[in-house]
């Protein structure tokens, strides 16, 4: 039988599959340090769990609006306006099943077959298979280390064309940490309006900053940005609720409209008990994401001191998110116990089963020879993943 052309060519997300076969292997009593998966080791905060049970015995257990309950939408208009200094109306928030599912709404919303979206790379490797399912052109536009794995307007420039119809930008940074600085924010907005394009801006990482900085959205930068911008946002992240599932896309109302349309069909609304845990953690107390944030700052520097001093791999500090994006070409083409390490990929397969380290090699984040550690683990493991991956490196 003839399949799906479009779908056929969907790769499957390696970084949930290296998750779940380090989760496998733990699972089957393997002493592995998983640094593979982009998920916080805290349980979910206890006032977020209780709002679900909550749910649960109050009967809140049948279908809401497509879109989200309006208490949940208002409690993120809420958030908008208190965190961002955004204004939004809740017919302009649509809640999703995961910031993921948010992104494939916005690219379906808002593409037409053959437009292109900008993804700087190294970009977190869901972007371009989401723009392809949506007939979308994914257009890579690589940052080098040197400007920090930054793109830089010039960048742009460079690869903007007529079909060109929005640009992703994603700070904190998944892969790198990144954070762009208001200056290149603003740079890359002034970008956009010239050449008018949708700016998709991900801010999922928004509350994972080090080093005392603050969280700037694209959307500071004026009306005009507003009305062309998406804002991707959820709760996985920022208060560890990644199996919970809610997400949300903060639109202009024309496009937030037609992605709540689509939602009616596809889901219908995203689980009602995850939404009353969801609206407990963005309108409730918000000290437990300080609290995760000072063990996420204590491990990256921990992390960073222990890097530095590894032989033949450096990275750039990161500032945000809870990632290290590690180059590690200068060991590409060497072998290891007489195995060859070809590529990042390679490097990855025979450190997990050599050594039991689960790291992400990042081809599909568009860097080849670099590999991703997250340090969303304990300081424990993180530690013990370190001195393997030392022995390991040195017997390179
Ligand atoms: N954006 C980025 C950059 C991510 O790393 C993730 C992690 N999965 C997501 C979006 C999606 O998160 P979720 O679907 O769990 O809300
Ligand atoms: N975003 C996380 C990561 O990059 C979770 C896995 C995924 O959804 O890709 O590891």
């Amino acid at each position: 039988m003839n399949l799906s052309i479009k779908m056929s060519d969907i790769k499957p997300s390696s970084t949930l599959a290296i998750t779940a076969k380090a989760k496998q292997m733990k699972a089957d009593g393997i002493d592995i340090v998983g640094f593979g998966a982009g998920e916080p080791d805290f349980d979910t905060p206890e006032h977020i769990k209780q709002a679900a049970i909550d749910a649960i015995e109050s009967g809140f257990t049948k279908y809401t609006p497509a879109t989200g309950i309006l208490e949940l939408k208002k409690a993120i208009c809420n958030k908008l306006k208190r965190d961002n200094g955004l204004t939004y109306e809740p017919s302009q928030i649509v809640v999703s099943n995961g910031a993921k599912h948010s992104l494939t709404n916005t690219f379906m919303a808002i593409l037409r077959p053959g437009d292109e979206v900008m993804i700087p790379a190294p970009f977190w490797l869901s972007y371009p298979q989401m723009v392809k399912m949506a007939d979308g052109i994914p257009v890579i536009v690589k940052a080098s280390k040197e400007n920090d794995y930054k793109v830089t307007v010039d960048q742009l420039e460079a690869k903007v064309t007529t079909k060109t119809k929005a640009i992703l930008i994603n700070s904190p940074s998944n892969p790198t940490g990144m954070v762009y600085s208001k200056e290149e924010l603003s740079s890359i907005a002034e970008f956009a309006v010239k050449h008018d394009l949708f700016i998709i801006s991900d801010e999922i990482y928004e509350k994972l900053l080090y080093d005392g900085k603050e969280h700037i959205s694209i959307t500071s930068f004026g009306d005009e940005v507003i009305k062309r911008t998406i804002i991707i946002n959820g709760v996985s992240k920022s208060y560890s609720m990644t199996g919970w599932r809610i997400g949300y896309a903060a639109a202009p109302l024309e496009i937030a409209k037609i992605m709540g349309n689509m939602q009616s069909h596809a889901s219908s609304n995203p689980n009602a008990i995850a939404q009353k845990a969801a609206l407990a953690a963005i309108a409730g107390p918000q000290e437990c994401v300080g609290q995760m944030l000072v063990h996420f700052e204590d491990r990256r520097n921990y992390m960073v001191e222990r890097l530095s001093k590894v032989k033949d791999i450096s990275f750039v500090r990161p500032s945000g998110a809870f990632y290290v994006f590690i180059d590690i070409s200068k060991l590409l083409g060497k072998t290891y116990k007489d195995q060859p390490l070809s590529d990042a990929k390679e490097f990855a397969r025979v450190l997990l089963e050599d050594k039991s380290v689960a790291v992400i090699p990042c081809a599909d984040f568009g860097f080849a020879d670099h590999i991703r550690l997250s340090y969303a683990i304990s300081k424990e493991n993180i530690k013990k993943g370190l001195d393997r991956l030392e022995e390991f490196i040195n017997a390179i």
